[in-house]
């Protein structure tokens, strides 16, 4: 079964809904604000207003039919609303902006699958195609899918049978195409339930479905063993075009050639309202956003809440793609918030200097570093480098050669006996055991993280909103344009569904 519209491969070019720049008749002059302090910006961050923002986001989500706040869905748009009322609430301290953003989206999905009429747990996978066929067999593959010769003539007319793991889902599923098979049920390589994912855009693979670990090996060791299984399957995704925004909040007064900018994504996964990740980033820029309010900046200060970055980052891609080189070229230091309360967190900096996963930033990403790095240390608090691997928003940043630093608390990755002995929690277990899932509410936030996260974020708003003194100058823009073009290539060719600057096991 095709499509259900030719249309919904048309990728819509955006624009911004509203643009408007700082007028620099007002830097400097006429402004009665104090200069922004440290002690005072910091001590006016407060967790009871980051979990009342959780809250009212949380409330967003629950208020819709889908309990989430998804790219497209009607609890994001919502989101949007309640950024952009609450900075106009401020009065006229900040531009805003709304950047429309348009892709493919996922609505409403339907899957059955069965054999010899009984039926078996199965998922779609995002962006498949839609398929339905009655009593055909099952086919083995070799290996694992991956390489073309690992398909057998055999699997012409059937439904190739292909474990999980090595390559991506595209690449299995096209081998299995080119050989007649009339689709592909793909089974997990962990007991972790039915595999699922994204093939990272709309096609015209044969459909797939998904299996457990559990059925795909028996159903593999039943036609092994020369019996014909006879599957009967119904995949079907409606897709169209859904709308979002970035939110772009620009003081109206500070040196608009040298600007801090600060970002957070402000979408869900659509299994649940996404508190941690990443309404507690959100929260907290917002809450630092209304606390600088009250004061003046030398530096301009930006902040953003990026859509569709669980689709891809796509948000803050499409921000950087329709930057200009010199816009992007005034951006000192670009700071990344995602997920920093989680239930069993560890206290992450991006390890911009390389000390601990040997992939660095440009320069300033190792002084961003070390500021909060530093300022924690003052605390009597332990951090760790997080894997500066351009998983979240920050990466179309680095990209462009912009310096980036941020904090995180972890997602699914696993907490050691050491982070344990330092920050309590229990070993062995995911930092967010919510991650990507319907319990990411606000009961689960760890308010301790989040707090201290959200002061942080103030400390590195009032230093450089203050001055830049120390802070290495941008390289030439002529050095971003060829490494820009690495975002579109990292986002098209590999699997993405996220995120969060920690490993996502159930990429491939
Ligand atoms: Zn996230």
């Amino acid at each position: 079964m095709k499509r259900i519209s030719s249309i919904l491969a048309i990728k819509v070019a955006s624009l911004f809904a509203t643009i408007s720049n700082a007028d620099p008749l007002l830097y400097g002059t006429n402004f009665k604000r104090p200069l922004v302090q440290d002690q005072p910006l910091v001590n006016s961050i407060h967790v009871k207003d980051l979990l009342k923002c959780a809250q009212d986001l949380e409330d967003v989500a629950y208020a819709t039919l889908a309990r989430n706040r998804v790219h497209g869905s009607e609890g994001h748009k919502n989101t949007v609303k309640y950024f952009k009322d609450t900075l106009e609430a401020l009065g006229d301290y900040y531009t805003i902006e709304l950047q429309e953003y348009t892709t493919e989206v996922t609505f409403a999905s339907f899957q059955e699958f069965s054999v010899d009429g009984i039926g078996f747990a199965t998922d779609s996978f995002e962006f498949g195609n839609n398929g339905t066929w009655n009593d055909v067999p099952l086919a083995n593959v070799a290996n694992l899918g991956c390489d073309p010769e690992d398909i057998p003539d055999s699997v012409a007319g059937k439904v190739a049978l292909i474990p999980r793991g090595d390559c991506t889902f595209v690449q299995k599923i096209t081998n299995a195409g080119a050989k007649g098979a009339i689709a592909a049920m793909i089974y997990n390589n962990g007991d972790v339930g039915v595999a699922a994912g994204t093939l990272g855009g709309v096609n015209e693979l044969i459909p797939v479905g998904g299996l457990t670990r559990a059925d795909g090996l028996a159903f593999a060791a039943r036609t092994e063993a020369g019996e014909t299984v006879t599957s009967s399957g119904d995949y079907w995704a409606y897709i169209g075009l859904g709308t979002s925004h970035n939110v772009i909040a620009t003081s109206k007064y500070g040196d608009p050639e040298n600007v801090l900018f600060l970002g957070a994504h402000s979408d869900s996964v659509d299994k649940g309202p996404g508190i941690n990740d990443n309404g507690s980033g959100s929260c907290g820029l917002l809450t630092v956003a209304k606390a600088l309010s009250k004061w003046r900046t030398n530096s301009q200060v930006k902040f953003a809440w990026w859509t569709a970055e669980e689709e891809g980052l796509l948000g803050a891609e499409h921000f950087v793609e329709t930057s200009s080189p010199q816009d992007l070229a005034k951006i000192r230091l670009y700071l990344n918030f995602d997920m920093i309360a989680s239930p069993n967190y560890y206290l992450g900096i991006y390890d911009g200097d390389g000390s601990r996963f040997n992939l660095s930033g440009p320069p300033g990403s190792d002084v961003a570093e070390k500021l909060f790095e530093d300022w924690f240390a003052a605390k009597g608090l332990t951090t760790f480098g997080a894997e500066f691997n351009g998983r979240s928003d920050y990466g179309p940043f680095l990209d462009a050669g912009v310096p980036c630093s941020g904090l995180d608390t972890g997602a699914d990755g696993v907490k050691t006996e050491e982070e344990v002995a330092i920050y309590g929690g229990v070993a062995g277990e995911q930092y967010d055991q919510n991650y990507h899932s319907a319990a990411d509410n606000v009961t689960n936030l760890a308010e301790f993280p989040f707090e201290v996260n959200a002061k942080a974020i103030a400390h590195a708003v009032a230093t450089y909103g203050q001055s830049w003194k120390g802070f290495p100058a941008r390289l030439p823009s002529n050095s971003t344009v060829p490494a820009r073009r690495h975002a579109h290539h990292r986002r098209s060719s590999s699997p993405k569904k996220h995120v969060c600057g920690a490993q996502e096991i159930l990429e491939y």
